[in-house]
């Protein structure tokens, strides 16, 4: 049967045809004034729809569009809005820069709104708000991902309170994407080889704003039946499928750009998953400037950034040998690139053939700068891969750190933000990272602040009263039981919340660990407390599924009834219920496999207090007048012990601190000291903590030197790349006899400060040039165990030839007393390394 497809678009003319393009633009998401006009026309539509914009307007009736384009009140609030989103588009970007060369940003998932399910967790929110600040700060940047047919499962429980898993399709025609065109009206569609066969892909652009984010379909008819299959649904496939939406995602993107004309200078791999797309760049180098593959790969590195989000060794995605042969085998021989070398691009240890492939050590080795996601995450890093640089200090790992962030407009209520706009000006949009701007909170009372947050946490109440009583309904329980659940929690009670992926590390019953003290708490009559618990757990993971069985059943128990509840389906839009209508943000992680979070930065803006395990992002952002640390920053070997010692600190700050501070009350029954708590939360988190902050650190410590790479690079047609793949051949065919052949110095075992000590040493650079290499000594306070700590770094000057050797010398001068230490080594040296490491050509004195 052939069938013929048309897509129909509502019909809307003349001035209402703005509402159409509001809602095909993600800037509706973040601006409620927007969003309002769409609830104003119906507000059980606008649930109905999914509070999906353009869903809602193709279910508009004809009467109602009549009627609309009659109503001269709503049409100027529509003008109103319009001319707002016109003026955003078109005002004073942050980033004055030139736009010609791009920085292409990869992501597996995007989470930008409850309209487009194309995210699972906190990675893809993270790519959304990345997004939607690209957009602020007008950075040359586009997103590039997946569109998946069915995005991530949506959870529901069953009777035992087991996680059921259900994938509605998404329909994108009525949805904010829009098909790539060629000038014919054509879809634009790009091809990608796998295991020997070509599969095509169709490009849908999401608009955020003045962004672009670029998603590929394979669920095309181009495509065989299990083709169309590889971009159905986010991490629910095989290996086999992951491998191969992993290479549409990096070597498609890549393709995906230029095939719509967009010059990509720099790209930045958010995550593993993309990685792939390096061999792309790299070959799309060779054909364009006439490289080899060295050559290519050396003018890659400099142009590529990679942040890494997992601090647990097997969370870094790995391939079998035979997965990477099926499919890279011709690719790479195509590149000509010896298989070996290829495959130890992607391993540990580059000497042993059986290790599989792992993406992250393939974009670490592929990226001039990586960095972690929090300070602490960045040192965990820097641990975790030192053994690609075995000859580095542990400090000179190039894993530096740049700390996630949340976008203040989608993640602070709509209550809280019109206060906010009111009292911090009109900086507060394009600023939220500026400190000044957020002293303003300062200025509104405690009781207008307070009243705005318990007007939320009614709202908070009152979702989950609905959501609890819908799934009791769903579940077929009789009318009695129905009736008690719309009518758990009080509105007026302590409110804790714990929303998050069910990973065991993230210890979601940790709060369960003494049962009766947890009842005694739930129970008082004092000072009650209410919790509120939402989270999926991954399809596969059996004891993920298990805790959140545990937790409902607790939360059934005749004397806790309706103190705590579990709510299905955590996603964005429940996310921001709980992020703004709780009192306190709970986080429970086992220290340090938590690489930032930021569910608890969202909740921290809205004036929700923190109390959590000193890691991730809370290690560097808790101060005592923020919130509640659980422990000191302890990490433990003894996992049980750990638990139990951590469960006693939290009843501890609960029973003594947060709940006696949070009902100490006034005459006008405003809790003053609470107050100043959230006053204090907001300024320092909400202007710390803003995507802002983050994408200016990106822009200053990565992308700005990875364009200008790519200019000066290209300006001299990649001249310094060929002679630098050409120097570092030279060099490591020398390296293997290079070394120290004398070290000395002429100190004596105890000197006085101010002495001046001369270090010497005689090198044999076995044939390299004093020109290809760098002495330098290495010096610092010696620890108890003889490492040498906070080393610094001392070039050598070369004194001159001696013999076959050449001897180097340099003069310390004893500033600090105490034990030093110091030791010498040779380094490559080549304009074009900039600083960099290479893992291999380090030489030390032994
Ligand atoms: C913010 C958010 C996350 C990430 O929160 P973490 O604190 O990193 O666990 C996950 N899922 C949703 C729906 C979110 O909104």
């Amino acid at each position: 049967m052939r069938i013929v497809s048309h897509t129909i678009k509502p019909a809307l003319k003349g001035r209402l045809a703005r509402l159409d393009t509001l809602a095909r633009n993600l800037w509706l998401s973040w601006n409620f004034d927007a969003v309002s006009l769409f609830i104003r026309i119906d507000n059980d539509l606008w649930l109905a729809a999914g509070q999906n914009p353009v869903k809602m307007l193709g279910m508009l009736s004809q009467e109602k569009i009549d009627e609309l384009a009659a109503d001269q009140s709503f049409l100027s609030d529509l003008d109103e809005v319009y001319a707002r989103f016109q003026r955003y588009l078109k005002s004073k970007p942050w980033y004055r820069g030139p736009s010609d060369s791009i920085i292409a940003y990869f992501s597996m998932e995007y989470g930008l709104d409850v309209s487009l399910p194309t995210y699972s967790g906190g990675l893809g929110v993270l790519s959304g708000d990345h997004m939607k600040t690209v957009s602020d700060l007008g950075l040359p940047l586009v997103g590039v991902g997946l569109l998946y047919r069915q995005g991530y499962f949506k959870q529901y429980l069953n009777a035992d309170g087991y996680q059921q898993e259900t994938y509605p399709e998404n329909d994108w025609y009525n949805m904010p994407v829009e098909r790539c065109v060629d000038q014919s009206g054509a879809p634009i569609l790009i091809t990608v080889d796998m295991a020997g066969r070509s599969i095509s892909a169709g490009i849908w652009r999401v608009d955020i704003g003045r962004a672009q984010l670029y998603l590929l379909d394979t669920n095309i008819p181009e495509n065989q039946p299990e083709d169309r299959t590889i971009t159905a649904t986010l991490y629910g496939g095989d290996k086999e499928m992951r491998i191969k939406q992993e290479i549409l995602l990096g070597i498609g993107g890549i393709r995906a750009l230029k095939a719509l004309g967009i010059k990509v200078a720099a790209t930045h791999m958010n995550e593993g998953h993309s990685a792939f797309l390096a061999l792309e760049r790299i070959r799309s180098l060779m054909e364009e400037f006439h490289l080899d593959f060295h050559s290519a790969m050396q003018a890659f590195i400099p142009t590529n950034i990679f942040t890494t989000h997992t601090p647990v060794p097997a969370g870094n995605e790995r391939f079998g040998i035979d997965l990477m042969d099926k499919y890279f085998r011709a690719f790479v021989s195509g590149l000509g690139l010896d298989w070996n070398e290829f495959l130890s691009l992607g391993r540990e240890n580059p000497f042993d053939n059986q290790e599989s492939f792992c993406m992250t050590v393939f974009a670490l080795h592929l990226s001039a700068k990586s960095n972690g996601v929090s300070k602490l995450h960045g040192e965990v890093s820097r641990k975790m891969w030192q053994g690609l640089w075995p000859e580095l200090e542990l400090k000179e790992i190039p894993i530096g750190h740049v700390t996630n962030g949340v976008y203040p407009r989608t993640w602070i209520s709509h209550d809280m933000l019109s206060l906010l706009d009111r009292f911090l000006g009109p900086k507060f949009y394009f600023e939220p990272d500026n400190p000044e701007v957020w002293a303003s909170v300062d200025r509104i009372s405690d009781e207008e602040l307070w009243r705005t947050h318990e007007r939320r946490r009614e709202r908070l109440v009152a979702t989950c009263r609905q959501k609890l009583a819908a799934s009791y309904v769903r579940l077929g329980m009789p009318d009695g039981e129905v009736l008690r659940s719309s009518d758990v929690l009080s509105p007026y009670a302590l409110t804790l919340s714990f929303a998050r992926r069910f990973a065991t590390y993230k210890r979601g019953t940790l709060l369960l660990e003494d049962p009766d003290r947890l009842i005694k708490l739930l129970s008082n009559k004092d000072m009650p407390l209410q919790l509120v618990i939402a989270g999926k757990a991954h399809p596969h993971d059996q004891s993920g599924k298990d805790l959140i069985r545990e937790l409902v059943h607790f939360s059934r128990r005749e004397d806790v009834f309706g103190r705590i509840v579990f709510i299905e389906d955590y996603d964005m839009a429940m996310g921001r219920y709980m992020t703004s209508g709780s009192d306190v943000w709970l986080n429970t992680p086992r220290r340090p496999l938590e690489a930032s979070g930021t569910s608890g930065m969202k909740a921290g803006m809205n004036g929700v207090l923190n109390c959590s395990v000193l890691d991730g992002w809370w290690a560097e952002a808790y101060t005592p007048d923020i919130g509640w640390a659980i422990g000191s920053g302890e990490e433990y070997q003894d996992q049980d012990l750990q638990d139990k010692i951590e469960a006693q600190d939290l009843y501890d700050l609960l029973e003594h601190e947060i709940l006696p501070l949070f009902y100490s009350r006034g005459r006008d029954n405003t809790p003053r000291a609470w107050v100043a708590k959230m006053r204090a939360s907001m300024k320092a988190i909400g202007s710390q903590f803003a995507t802002h902050r983050m994408l200016k650190e990106y822009y200053s410590q990565y992308y700005e030197a990875a364009l200008n790479e790519s200019r000066a690079l290209e300006a001299d047609g990649y001249k310094a790349s060929v002679s630098l793949a050409a120097y570092i051949d030279k060099v490591r065919r020398a390296w293997q006899r290079v070394r120290i052949v004398e070290f000395k110095d002429d100190g004596a075992p105890v000197v006085s400060r101010g002495t001046t000590i001369t270090v010497s040493v005689l090198v044999d650079l076995a044939g390299l040039s004093p020109d290809d290499v760098a002495v330098e000594c290495y010096k610092g306070r010696l620890s108890s165990k003889g490492e040498i700590l906070d080393g610094a770094r001392l070039p050598m000057t070369l004194v001159g030839p001696e013999g076959h050797y050449f001897r180097y010398q340099c003069a310390m001068h004893g500033e600090i007393t105490g034990q030093i230490g110091h030791s010498v080594r040779v380094l490559p040296s080549h304009p074009a390394l900039d600083g960099r490491f290479i893992p291999g050509l380090v030489r030390w004195a032994q």
